[in-house]
């Protein structure tokens, strides 16, 4: 079986669509989505529409959450405040059903899915470090869990003696007796230094986790941006990933 992870598209549409393209042509069985779908970019009904008809589980991110007046924004920057208003005026009500239907974590058979961090979902902590990290392999059952919310590619592993190490995006076999957080990185607007987009595949048959980053046409990105009125630093910061 082979597991496509999608997170924090942000209403990008051409980022979204060039990794289902690359998902696509690498081969999936099925698809599943960290959250984060809205907020930022310019397509946000495009995405939403694109991410429930692929995707057979997504769950809340703390953006979709904000704009349908379920999280605090009041520690979101003013431009993404700007935006997540801009969103909730503009999205169907179709879209917003869905998003509101969203769970906040989700257990399959072989690994856990959240936005943010697994003890707590809807308080939006960021895990960034080994340490965060190592904080929370109390808080899910299985092997691997998948999260995203930092919109930096990386994973992290507590191996059978209990030391955790921070991974680098590459792709990896897991370890029997070794437990990941694994981060699939932001498809529509990363942080990392790595302007391109970022997703993950889960090959239990294989027992690989693969990364992937993928070209897309920023530049039209950011045309949409900036002919929607949205703030110009939500378009300038797509060329540098950060
Ligand atoms: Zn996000």
């Amino acid at each position: 079986m082979r597991w496509a992870i999608i997170s924090d598209i942000h209403a990008n549409l051409q980022a979204l669509e060039a990794v289902l393209r690359k998902a696509d042509s690498v081969g999936w069985d099925r698809m599943i989505c960290l959250g984060d779908i809205v907020g930022y970019g310019a397509e946000p009904n495009e995405c939403v529409e694109l991410v429930s008809a692929r995707c057979e589980a997504t769950v809340m991110g703390n953006h979709d959450a904000a704009v349908l007046g379920l999280a605090d924004t009041s520690r979101f920057s003013v431009a993404a405040g700007e935006v997540a208003q801009w969103t909730a005026g503009r999205l169907s009500a179709r879209n917003r059903r869905y998003l509101r239907d969203l769970p906040y974590s989700m257990e399959f058979d072989l690994f856990e899915i959240v936005h943010s961090t697994p003890e707590d979902p809807p308080a939006w902590h960021y895990l960034l470090s080994e340490f965060d990290a190592a904080a929370l392999y109390d808080s899910f059952e299985a092997d691997l869990l998948f999260y995203g919310h930092t919109h930096v590619a990386c994973a992290f592993r507590r191996s059978d003696e209990g030391g955790v190490s921070r991974l680098e995006p590459q792709s990896f076999s897991p370890a029997g007796g070794s437990r990941y957080i694994i981060n699939a990185g932001s498809v529509g607007q990363p942080r990392d230094g790595d302007p391109r987009a970022s997703f993950v595949l889960l090959d239990t048959r294989e027992q690989r986790v693969e990364f992937y980053r993928e070209q897309y046409d920023i530049e039209q990105a950011q045309r949409r941006i900036i002919d929607a009125g949205l703030p110009r630093i939500l378009a300038t910061r797509l060329s540098h990933g950060s």
